[in-house]
């Protein structure tokens, strides 16, 4: 597997690959990658006919206040995991490559951006937008592919590629969770013992409204109620928010009629952590996926 460390060189091997009629796939990372970032690059290698991560610690969408110091960078492993996945490249570039001196365009999804995550973390969508925006123009993918994990996060890039008429299509993928339920991420090393045991909490909250939904309760009141009391029986639990949201607005709703997320951000210890369940009305039916 090739890694590409500059803007200059991605660019030109992706337009080569397009001079061939090569179908382009890339996976967008920031690193410490696990089971949920390689369930992309599986779904990308079956869909697409070469396929890019690439891993950048983006600046931008880090608060002041945020990890952005402590984030792991287990580079060599990650190369490991990514060759065993049989991905063709990994595109690498350095902060100073991708924000220049002078750097001053951003992206930002008006609306979308500041409810929720971007309600607790402000600016982040303007980091994430504008990153990705970069990555997509740089390689210019047919396809690009997303976890649900950060659902908000990928309705805000399919909306960034719907305004800009961009050529890359966006794919979004299930949740990979670990055995007792915990959605995969990279911040779930930074919990200790005690707090990685606390921390399956919020697929038990995501569930307990799940189990409501599908014995007929409609109402949010009541589905968000069913989270907060789990939430509420673990003491390491903080809960940052806890809402049942239109799956394409994320606007608060008062009955589940459409698709919806239940979408939870809980602070376990000092670790910040998110996860939803998609609540999809099928005739008298709530098909709940978590
Ligand atoms: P990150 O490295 O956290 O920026 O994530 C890179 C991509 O992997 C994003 O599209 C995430 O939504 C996705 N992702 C992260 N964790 C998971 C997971 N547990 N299941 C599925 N996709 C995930």
């Amino acid at each position: 597997m090739e890694t590409i460390r500059t803007i200059a060189w991605m660019k030109e091997k992706a337009r080569e690959a397009r001079l061939e009629q090569r179908v382009i796939g890339l996976v967008p990372t920031m690193g410490a990658l696990h089971a949920g970032h390689i369930a992309l690059v599986e779904r990308a290698k079956r869909e697409c006919s070469l396929v890019y991560a690439s891993i950048f610690l983006n600046p931008t969408q880090f608060g002041p206040k945020e990890d952005l110091a402590k984030y792991p960078r287990p580079l060599a492993a990650d190369i490991e995991k990514l060759e065993a996945a049989k991905a063709d490249g990994l595109f690498l570039p350095e902060a100073g490559d991708i924000y220049p001196a002078g750097f001053s365009t951003y992206v930002h999804v008006e609306g979308l951006s500041e409810k929720l995550e971007g309600r607790s973390r402000p600016g982040h969508f303007r980091g994430v937008a504008t990153v990705v925006m970069k990555l997509l123009e740089i390689v210019q993918p047919q396809f690009a592919y997303f976890g649900r994990k950060d659902a908000q996060q990928a309705r805000i890039i399919q909306q960034m590629a719907r305004d800009l008429n961009l050529n890359s299509e966006i794919v979004v993928c299930p949740i990979v969770r670990e055995a007792d339920g915990l959605a995969m991420s990279s911040r779930n090393g930074y919990l200790n013992a005690e707090e990685r045991k606390a921390a399956t909490v919020l697929y038990r909250a995501l569930k307990a409204a799940a189990g409501e939904a599908q014995s007929g309760v409609r109402d949010a009141l009541e589905l968000q109620t069913a989270m907060r009391k789990a939430l509420g029986g673990e003491s390491l639990a903080r809960v940052d928010y806890a809402e049942i949201a239109d799956a394409d607005t994320f606007e608060p709703v008062v009955r589940v009629t459409r698709r919806c997320y239940a979408l939870l951000a809980v602070r376990i210890g000092r670790t910040r952590l998110i996860d939803n369940l998609l609540l999809e009305p099928e005739g008298e039916d709530l098909r709940a996926e978590l």
